[in-house]
């Protein structure tokens, strides 16, 4: 019998508590005390303070599956979306978690037990890397689980050795990847190939047992801790038989309905799992609060969705089309997240809203910009088009740069950026002479929309974000 998506995710807790662990909520995507962090991109984050030793609970073991974005600061996959086979901007992580309890040989049991016992995987397709350093974990591996020598690949670089930030809790990990078999391209890990999507990392266990002083040295932890990280689309993949993260349940259920709201019937258009990818995320960041807005991670979502909706446009689009994803979404994971069915009517309100407000521009927009295009001597798109893009039409850049991506085009983000502090300046003389141009530019008229047409009236009154 296959897992449904929802069923691993109930195993993976059940598994952990069974061996003693604490089953804890998912925290929300906007880390609630770290103002560092621009969103939850690990299942540690909420466990931080207890690492840290300066937070204590009751439990000193605990698994979650925790809902993580990596769409902007350290971790940012929002280019992967559409390309790799195993990346989201929304994910869930799945983990278990030692606070000073079980240390390396324990976390790698538990690991090994629950891919290879209670899920059932081949041993024979799973490889491992440790850190370079880390004989112990090689020991371990090794002699106790037996995996041989050869599938146990020593990694040096930053991937293999975690830590928090420039000081504190760090320590090496251990990396499990699957081989999706020999018909995909790509390499193990340590090699020029490894960028493939053949051998995918499916769980990290991170090992951490040093505090890093601000004179760079380490001094060992007292009481040592395990904090892993399992991607659940990935590990369904696999259960399901399937090599892309896009072909499991959940998400062909999301294609379906997106290639049904768009009006195609291509399934395998790569638009339509862009397009699933971020409902998860758009929808799950309002749920927990973001409201889209000209900075920060309002400006995350913003970008999100104007890019959802280009490749909506892209698709042929007839009609407003990405809040009404918002129910398929909420059939797939409104059980395990109930937040979400609660949240449903504002998610497509705000969802709505902000793709009529885009719509009014984009074709217009993309008009300029395929001419741009046609046009173009050399690859890269100047930063003034990107700007006015920008400016007049309400493009983010990386909205701009994943059309132009998808001509063999990049973009020339220097440039972008100097217009961007030259309206700066302008802006800044201006408010000098005490006249408000934000108020005179932003004039926002309200339109009936009429559909994704080339032809709407020059008279249209352009959103100007103003930053
Ligand atoms: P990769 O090298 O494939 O980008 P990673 O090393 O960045 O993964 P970790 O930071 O170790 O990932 O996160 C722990 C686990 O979370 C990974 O082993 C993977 O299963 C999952 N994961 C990480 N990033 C994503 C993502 N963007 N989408 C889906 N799953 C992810
Ligand atoms: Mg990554
Ligand atoms: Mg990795
Ligand atoms: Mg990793």
């Amino acid at each position: 019998m296959t897992l449904s998506t929802a069923q691993i995710r109930q195993k993976f807790i059940d598994y952990f508590k069974r061996h003693g662990h604490q089953p804890v909520a998912s925290s929300s995507l906007v880390p609630s005390d770290d103002p560092t962090l621009l969103f939850t991109n690990a299942g540690m984050n909420q466990f931080k303070d207890v690492f840290l030793g300066s937070e204590k609970r009751s439990y000193t073991r605990a698994t979650s599956s925790q809902r993580c974005v990596r769409a902007g600061g350290k971790h940012n996959d929002l280019e992967n979306v559409g390309y790799t086979a195993r990346h989201h901007t929304f994910f869930e992580m799945m983990g278990n978690f030692s606070f000073g309890d079980y240390f390396k040989q324990q976390a790698i049991e538990f690991a090994w037990n629950f891919l290879t016992q209670e899920l059932g995987l081949a041993k024979e397709k799973l490889l491992v890397t440790v850190f370079s350093d880390d004989d112990e974990a090689f020991d371990i591996w090794e002699n106790h689980i037996g995996v041989p020598k050869e599938k146990i690949i020593r990694i040096s670089t930053s991937d293999n050795f975690w830590s928090m930030g420039d000081t504190g809790p760090c320590g090496p990990c251990s990396e499990i990847f699957y081989d999706h078999g020999e018909h995909i391209w790509g390499g193990p890990p340590g090699t020029p190939e490894e960028d493939g999507d053949r051998f995918i990392e499916i769980w990290n266990l991170v090992f951490m047992q040093y505090n890093k002083q601000s004179d760079g040295t380490m001094a060992p932890l007292p009481k040592p801790s395990i904090d892993t990280g399992m991607g659940l689309e990935r590990i369904s993949a696999i259960l399901q038989d399937v090599h892309s993260n896009y072909e499991i349940d959940l998400f062909q259920n999301l294609i379906k309905a997106s290639a049904e709201v768009v009006g195609t019937t291509d399934l395998q258009d790569k638009s339509l799992r862009v397009i699933a990818d971020h409902i998860r995320s758009c929808s799950f960041l309002i749920c927990d609060g973001v409201m889209p807005g000209n900075e920060g991670r309002g400006y995350v979502l913003r970008r999100i969705i104007r890019r959802a909706v280009r490749h909506g446009y892209k698709l042929g689009a007839k009609d407003i089309f990405f809040y009404k994803l918002v129910k398929a979404l909420t059939s797939e994971m409104g059980e395990a997240y109930p937040e979400l069915a609660d949240q449903r009517p504002v998610i497509e309100k705000v969802l709505k809203v902000e793709e009529e407000q885009f719509s009014k521009t984009l074709s217009r927009g993309m008009a300029m910009l395929n001419d741009v295009l046609r046009d173009l001597e050399g690859d890269v798109v100047p930063g003034e088009v990107v700007f006015k893009l920008y400016d007049t039409y309400g493009f983010p850049a990386d909205l701009t740069a994943d059309v132009a991506r998808e001509q063999d085009y990049t973009i020339d983000e220097a440039g972008f950026e100097a217009s961007m502090q030259q309206q700066r300046q302008r802006a800044q003389q201006a408010s000098n002479f005490g006249v408000n141009y934000n108020s005179q530019l932003t004039t926002d008229h309200t339109t009936e929309f009429t559909g994704y047409t080339d032809e709407q009236g020059e008279g249209q009154v352009l959103e100007v974000i103003c930053n």
